[in-house]
């Protein structure tokens, strides 16, 4: 690990959280992003990635990435949403958006075969059209050097036949429920496995079983805020506050500490997005980051 002349040798810095995957421009959360962002930095967390699953939770997201120190944006069209992704102009603009620095990576894109065709269409052509933004998705991804935030639910094979066709693009597979022999599968191909509150559930012995194969160097951890709330939140909205259970039970599971889960969880996060700068609060109580992007805050 280099720690370089990065903040952690002046010992300014502490450990801290990073929630890869919330969506805080969820109209659950509208008007209380400041006090969502206040109790996440009360809870330890320093970093989150607000994932956007249309145009207007771009605009919404970049938005708040521009205004508030250690939130970071992404830009894409989740499947469930591929009927509308936007207005008649989506591609170009989203292009655009895509292009600013605040955003960190592609998504959440993917491949959704549990929700049945939101536009009421017939099955197939519902999947032709989430394989065809999917790959098109990948593609900017590609284009724009950026990686890329993956949904799969009941898909996952699927998914990584997509991904094959593009082999220059990282992933990342968020509340990965995969199986083990298909996390080796995404594992192979390069790719990072992430990791909700689904994994403090009562019956998630499967999801716990996968998440043991996982090498600690291609884990991260996340809420999937509003939803998917861990123990002992379950059934409440979620917040990002909340990952701390999470990264507590996935370390349990990796029998190592919380502390080291959550330096691990954070590096990877960094790593993965390219993630540098302030945390959440800078200018008050800590600072943070590490700017030559190789060290881990301790
Ligand atoms: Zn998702
Ligand atoms: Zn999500």
């Amino acid at each position: 690990m280099l720690q370089g002349d990065c903040d952690a040798m002046k010992g300014k810095s502490e450990v801290f959280l990073t929630d890869t995957h919330a969506h805080l421009a969820s109209a659950r959360f509208a008007g209380e992003v400041p006090g969502v962002l206040a109790r996440s930095r009360e809870a330890g967390v320093g970093r989150i990635v607000s994932i956007s699953c249309d145009l207007d939770d771009v605009e919404a997201n970049l938005g708040l990435a521009a205004t508030h120190p250690g939130v970071f944006a992404t830009a894409g069209i989740h499947p469930c949403y591929v009927h509308e992704p936007g207005p008649a102009d989506w591609r170009e603009r989203l292009r655009n958006l895509a292009n600013r620095p605040e955003i960190v990576a592609i998504g959440e894109i993917g491949l959704d075969y549990y929700h049945p065709p939101e536009d009421g269409s017939e099955t197939t052509a519902w999947r032709l059209l989430q394989e065809s933004i999917f790959e098109e998705m990948l593609q900017l991804a590609e284009n724009l050097r950026l990686p890329a935030v993956i949904h799969s639910r009941e898909s996952t094979p699927a998914v990584l036949a997509v991904l094959a066709r593009f082999p220059a693009v990282r992933a990342v597979l968020h509340c990965f429920t995969g199986t083990p022999a298909e996390a080796e599968q995404a594992l192979e191909a390069g790719h990072f496995l992430s990791f909700t509150g689904v994994i403090t559930y009562p019956k998630a012995d499967d999801v716990r079983a996968t998440a043991a194969v996982v090498p600690l160097d291609r884990i991260m951890i996340e809420t999937d805020a509003p939803y998917l709330a861990p123990v002992p939140f379950r059934g409440k909205p979620c917040e990002p506050a909340m990952i701390r259970h999470t990264c507590q039970r996935l370390a349990e599971v990796h029998g190592v500490t919380t502390e080291e889960m959550t330096i691990t969880t954070s590096h990877n996060a960094e790593s993965f997005f390219g993630l540098s700068g302030p945390l959440l609060g800078a200018g008050a109580a800590w600072e943070g980051g590490c700017e030559s992007g190789e060290c881990v805050i301790v």
